[in-house]
């Protein structure tokens, strides 16, 4: 069984990003700059974007946290949008979601430059990715298809199982594995909520990517032999015995499945840091192509 070590391959990632901001200060005197806009206070939220903004400092980008109270009205959301789409000095940012319960979601997104969108979130950008062409894709897929290519994970004419069909990961990632690519070509089946007789699916499975938001639900009898494993999950979860009153928790029993993987990333230090990395590659895109 191979670990795939999404934080050691990301801390390869942000080394090559940062010999490319000195290379793009060296002949352009520029310097990418990723602004986060946040609003209210969730805990998980908060922690996500403060490790982005330090990922930055340590790549040597420029970064901006825009911190807004929990009760932002949409109308003062979207201005702050069209400032930082109007801002030359910013090259890309994000909303950090979930947005609070007063603001539409889908409008946020929208109202956000598809150029600066290094989330990929935009319906131009998805657009994009559906079809192939030059894009910026969403962070956690793309860090996924990233970490398959570095570890040489076989993919092509795979049979592979996404449970979840969400906007940020189930279901981009279930387009770009099955489009003609590296660390594509495979056969997809999207798995999600009404999906019947789950376990027959994921037991035929060569590759499969976790991403339902439910602690420890992929378990060994559910898997076969020499499978391999992409947990995406992240949830907290109580846990008394430590400090912070929580533990991370996948969406994989990692010990029951892991025995019968191949490739298995853990749960933290797996995706998680992964994303994060893959924000800055899109962020030193946006900026390179100005
Ligand atoms: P979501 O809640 O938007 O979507 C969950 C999906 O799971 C839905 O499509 C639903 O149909 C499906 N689902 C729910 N119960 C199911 C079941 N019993 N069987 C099969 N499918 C079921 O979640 P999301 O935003 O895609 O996130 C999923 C998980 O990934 C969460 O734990 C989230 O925290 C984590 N996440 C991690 C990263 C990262 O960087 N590692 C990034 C994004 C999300």
């Amino acid at each position: 069984m191979t670990i795939l070590d999404g934080k050691k391959t990301s801390q390869d990632i942000k080394l090559e990003i940062a010999k490319a901001v000195k290379e793009l200060k060296a002949q352009n005197n520029k310097t990418p700059h990723l602004a986060a806009v946040l609003v209210g206070t969730d805990g998980a939220s908060m922690t996500y974007v403060g490790a982005k903004v330090k990922a930055c400092e340590l790549v040597g980008f420029n970064s901006t946290l825009i911190d807004l109270p929990e009760e932002t009205s949409e109308e003062e959301l979207l201005k702050q949008i069209e400032l930082l789409n109007t801002n030359d000095d910013i090259d890309g940012f994000i909303v950090q979601l979930p947005l609070p319960k007063h603001i539409d979601e889908q409008k946020v997104l929208m109202a956000v430059n598809p150029d600066k969108d290094v989330d990929g979130f935009h319906p131009e950008n998805v657009g994009r990715m559906a079809l192939d062409l030059p894009t910026f894709l969403p962070a956690t897929p793309f860090g996924i298809m990233e970490l398959l290519e570095r570890y040489n994970v076989e993919t092509s004419g795979k049979n592979v199982v996404v449970i979840g069909r969400s906007h940020i990961v189930g279901r981009p990632m279930s387009i770009l594995m099955s489009q003609k690519r590296k660390a594509g070509d495979a056969t997809v089946t999207v798995a999600h909520s009404r999906t019947k007789n789950l376990s027959e699916l994921t037991q035929s499975a060569d590759i499969i990517v976790a991403a339902l938001g439910i602690p420890e639900f992929l378990t060994g009898d559910m898997v076969k032999d020499g499978v391999t494993i992409i947990d995406v999950g992240i949830t907290r979860v109580d846990d008394a015995t430590k400090k912070r009153g929580f533990r991370l928790a996948g969406d994989v029993h990692f010990e029951s499945v892991s025995k019968k993987s191949a490739f298995i990333t853990p749960v933290p230090g797996g995706v998680g840091p992964m994303t994060i990395a893959m924000l800055l590659k899109n962020t030193l895109l946006a900026c390179s192509r100005k």
